[in-house]
């Protein structure tokens, strides 16, 4: 369907607005104009606005609903926070060029905030519309959504289905499978000694952290989807010393939690049976997020999503990606979720971050399209 309430000039306005406004995760102020940007625009269409606090750590996170209900028909999830600190975009001001706008947010996910307030405004002219949307916007996404995935969680176990707007992959593909993460801090604890006069006294952390990244290397099996980083490493405190101490930080990816379990065991033989006599080994599980493996429901929305496509046009691919978002989490209560409903772009998280311009509009109406099916 022709959506009457779009109107990409207007648009690509209200995207240069926002994106010039930082809103880095770490800088609650500038994500709270975010948010107060879209109250005002949700209010002003007739939706009923929460601007809920989760913790001083982070801005506001706003839900945005249709009607005033506990039971939503469809779940739609976005971010207001990006990576970039206070003061990039007066360095890297909102821009275009030959249809491609460019900025820091852009993609990910400024526009695929502005996509879902058209959605819903086409949403709300219709005067004979029968049920809900609730639309839920995080401010701490891109730190792993610490504070909001309960509030997320909450929301989703009351909703049918559920889309995120995160951006759509380079190729226009969407997303209803991403791996899951876990993140660990290994602390080595061993014992200082003269390099020169007594090294033997020492036990050496560093050379103990050393087997613990070749054996957790050894783990990487990419057929498998289990993939391991250590992506930091810091240790010791003089060149002539052996080091007493040591950390460690480690990245995994897994499509099923069954493969975390066996890393944490070997990392539990490990500590039990130190290379190094005498160094201790401790590890700290610093963040996790399940995997968002499609299910049977999931499978069906996606056949219904191609479907819809076919009509309109939009070629719908998917792509499985070792990514995390909160879509993840959602998909871990059994709801059907798709991801990258944002516009198409790339190069997130960098300077060269874009938005392709001209992918905005089909977006938007196959969204629609498809939450007036559902
Ligand atoms: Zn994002």
């Amino acid at each position: 369907m022709h959506l009457t309430n779009f109107d990409l000039d207007n648009y690509l306005k209200e995207l240069e607005t926002i994106l010039n406004m930082d809103s880095g995760s770490s800088y609650p102020e500038g994500v709270a104009k975010v948010a107060d940007f879209f109250i005002k625009k949700y209010k002003e269409l007739g939706c009923y606005t929460d601007k809920v606090n989760l913790s001083p750590r982070i801005g506001p996170c706003v839900r945005v609903v249709t009607k005033h209900t506990d039971r939503f028909d469809v779940l739609l999830v976005g971010h207001m926070d990006t990576v970039f600190p206070e003061g990039t975009t007066l360095k890297r001001p909102f821009r275009i060029k030959d249809r491609i706008a460019y900025g820091p947010g852009v993609v990910d996910m400024k526009a695929g905030l502005l996509s879902a307030y058209y959605v819903i405004k086409e949403w709300m002219s219709q005067k004979n519309r029968e049920g809900s949307i609730c639309l839920l916007m995080n401010s701490d996404e891109e730190i792993g959504s610490v504070y909001s995935t309960p509030w997320i969680k909450e929301h989703a176990a009351k909703s049918k289905v559920a889309f995120v707007l995160e951006p759509a992959r380079s190729d226009g593909s969407f997303v209803i499978e991403r791996k899951g993460t876990a993140k660990f801090e290994v602390i080595f604890r061993g014992v200082s000694a003269h390099a020169g006069v007594d090294p033997e006294k020492g036990k050496s952390a560093i050379v103990e952290m050393a087997r613990w990244i070749l054996e957790l290397d050894e783990l990487n099996d990419y057929e498998k989807g289990l993939t391991l980083n250590t992506g930091t490493v810091t240790g010791g405190t003089v060149v002539n010393m052996v080091a007493n101490h040591a950390v460690m930080k480690l990245d995994t990816r897994f499509k099923n939690p069954e493969q975390i379990e066996k890393v944490e065991s070997v990392m539990n033989r490990m500590i039990e049976n130190p290379m190094v006599k005498g160094v201790t080994a401790s590890v700290k599980r610093i963040s996790y997020r399940e995997p968002m493996n499609p299910n049977e429901r999931t499978c069906a929305l996606a056949a219904k999503l191609e479907r819809l496509g076919k009509k309109s046009g939009i070629s719908v691919k998917w792509r499985p990606t070792g990514g995390v978002s909160d879509g993840n989490g959602i998909s871990s209560l059994g709801i059907p979720v798709i991801d990258g409903f944002g516009p198409v772009g790339g190069n997130t998280h960098n300077e060269g971050e874009y938005l392709e311009i001209d992918s905005v509009y089909p977006r938007i109406r196959l969204l629609y399209d498809i939450i007036t099916t559902v």
